[in-house]
Parts: structure tokens; C-alpha cells; sequence
């Protein structure tokens, strides 16, 4: 039997994607609007209403740079509020991640930003990338420092250079106030001695597309740790995360997409977005026993206080 690992293994992970998205840098990212006063001209696209009956939850983890979107990124990021999506944090992985998923926040009322380098890409690490971590990490749409780990799959770059890549980054977030989404695979010993290090300076830690043991689960809770849980949950042959689900506390749950990736049963395989969310959350009421309403409303409180979001804009 397969455990969560090896099956995260045969998904497509937000991990070694193509760089090459100059077609992305030529759209008209942030639309043309005359300045008709001394106003300021954001938010560029306000928020719709989200129907009153309908739960919000917010996805915490999503790829919306990614090129799977290219075709039709506006209309499906246009059409998340009608599916009850009250924000979306986008996450970025490189240099230029990092400008595409801050013109997303500065566009769209409801979306966010982190800001960050993958340690499959930690070789980008450099002074002035730093600089500019720092500079990114003010603008006001930009609630979080990450995806940053250790990816021990593919072992690229060496070690070395992602654990030094990693703890400057902790660095980062440890001088900027801002929470850290860590990404770990097959490297959870490494993650948890970088972290236990810098732990004391960081507002916030999450792990995102968790992957661990039922133990270190807990032991990242007792350090006051989140987990996000994404679709790999409701796969047919995933026991740890269950497992995991039934005992983590309530207020330690965040949602999350890893869209394009990861899309949740009966969908996996196709390109996920944050209109398939609600099929994790149901996921996780059914492995708790609580009402759907209960885990929606328990996820967007630990979202918005985790990452210090407004309160479900409507
Ligand atoms: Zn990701």
C-alpha cells in the first residue's frame, strides 16, 4: 500500500516548474485606468458579494502565476467569490513568482501575496535578491514569507545551499513580523532543526502540503505550529493525513490548494483551483464529525489571524 509520501511523489507538486513565462510578463497585469483624482486608484478590482448562506473559506496556498493559467487566469480568479471564496494567499517560488503573484494581490481586492524562494530554486539566493526580499516584503498586500523549506526529493540544489537559503529567509521573517509557509519534503529532521533555531523570532509558522508523521504533527503543534491541509486528503489511499486530521486541533487547520496542483478527489489529476476547496473542507468535517459550516468557519478564523487578513470581506 501506498502511503501520502510516495503518492505526493507521483502528483505534480508546486515544485520544478518552468521558468520561462515571459508571456505572462506581457499581459496587461494591472489595467489602465485614468487617475481622476488625487484618490488612490486601488483596490483595482473590488470584492463581489459572496451569497449569505454560502460558508466562506479562505484558500491559503495557491499558484494563480502559474502558466496552467495563462488561458483563462481572470475569468477563474473572477469567478472564486460566487464559490464562496472569501480570500486567496498566492504564493510565489522565485524571482519572478514573486512579481506575478504581487500584481495578482495588488489587483484583486481578496487576493494576497507571500513572497519568497523555493529551495528548489534557493541557487536565485543572492545579496540583491535579498534586498529585494526585503523591499517586496513591505508592500501592504504581502502577508507572508514563503514557500520556503527543504525538498529533499530531488535533492537540487545540494543541501548545503537550501538549508543556508532556508535560514535566511527564517531571517527575513523573523525581522519583517511576517509568518513563514514552510515547504518540506522528505526533509522533516533538517526543517525542524532550522526552524527550532530561529523559532523564537517568528510570528507564525505553517506547514504547508504536510507530509510527516502522526509525531511530528504533534510536535509542531506543541510549538504553536499550523498545518494547511490541500486535496491530498480526500485521495483514496491516503492514511497519514487522515490520521493526522482526526486528532490536530481546530484552531491549528488552514485550507489550502497548491492550485494548479493537487486537485482534490473525484477531480485529481486535472488542474485544481480554489473552487475545488470545499471538497477538503468537507473532507476534514467528515473526519472530525462537525458540521461543514463549523470547519469553514474554524479555517478562515486561524487564515485571517495566521496571516493577519481582513475579516471574510463581503
Ligand atoms: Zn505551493
Amino acid at each position: 500500500m501506498k502511503n501520502i509520501k510516495e503518492e505526493m511523489t507521483e502528483e505534480k507538486n508546486c515544485i520544478g516548474k518552468a521558468v520561462c513565462r515571459d508571456e505572462c510578463l506581457s499581459e496587461p497585469i494591472i489595467p489602465v485606468t485614468p487617475v481622476t483624482s488625487a484618490e488612490p486608484v486601488t483596490p483595482v478590482i473590488p470584492v463581489t458579494p459572496i451569497e449569505p448562506e454560502m460558508p466562506i473559506i479562505y484558500d491559503t496556498h495557491a499558484h494563480y502565476d502559474d502558466s496552467s493559467f495563462d488561458e483563462d487566469r481572470y475569468s477563474v480568479i473572477e469567478g472564486l467569490r460566487a464559490k464562496g471564496i472569501g480570500c486567496v494567499v498566492n504564493i510565489s517560488a522565485d524571482m519572478l513568482s514573486i512579481r506575478e503573484s504581487i500584481a495578482l494581490a495588488e489587483k484583486y481586492e481578496f487576493f494576497y501575496s507571500s513572497v519568497g524562494i523555493h529551495p528548489h530554486n534557493a541557487e536565485e539566493y543572492n545579496a540583491e535578491n535579498e534586498a529585494l526580499l526585503y523591499g517586496f516584503s513591505n508592500n501592504e498586500k504581502v502577508k507572508a514569507i514563503g514557500e520556503i523549506g527543504l525538498d529533499y526529493h530531488y535533492d537540487h540544489p545540494a543541501r548545503d545551499i537550501q538549508k543556508k537559503v532556508f535560514a535566511a529567509q527564517l531571517d527575513i521573517a523573523a525581522k519583517t513580523g511576517l509568518p513563514v509557509i514552510i515547504h518540506d519534503r522528505e526533509a522533516h529532521e533538517d526543517v525542524l532543526n532550522i526552524i527550532r533555531e530561529k523559532a523564537e523570532g517568528l510570528s507564525g509558522v505553517v506547514f504547508h502540503c504536510y507530509s510527516g508523521s502522526v509525531e511530528m504533527a504533534k510536535e509542531l503543534f506543541k510549538m504553536g505550529f499550523y498545518i494547511s491541509i490541500g486535496g491530498a486528503l480526500t485521495f483514496k489511499n491516503s492514511r497519514k493525513l487522515p490520521e493526522v486530521v482526526s486528532f490536530m486541533p481546530l484552531d491549528r487547520i488552514m485550507l489550502e490548494t497548491d492550485c494548479p496542483y493537487l486537485a482534490p478527489d473525484p477531480y485529481r489529476g486535472k488542474r485544481n483551483d480554489s473552487g475545488y476547496l470545499y471538497l477538503t473542507a468537507r473532507k476534514i468535517s467528515e473526519i472530525k464529525g462537525i458540521s461543514y459550516e463549523e470547519t469553514a468557519a474554524a479555517t478562515t478564523e486561524n487564515a485571517i489571524k495566521f496571516f493577519g487578513l481582513p475579516p471574510a470581506l463581503n
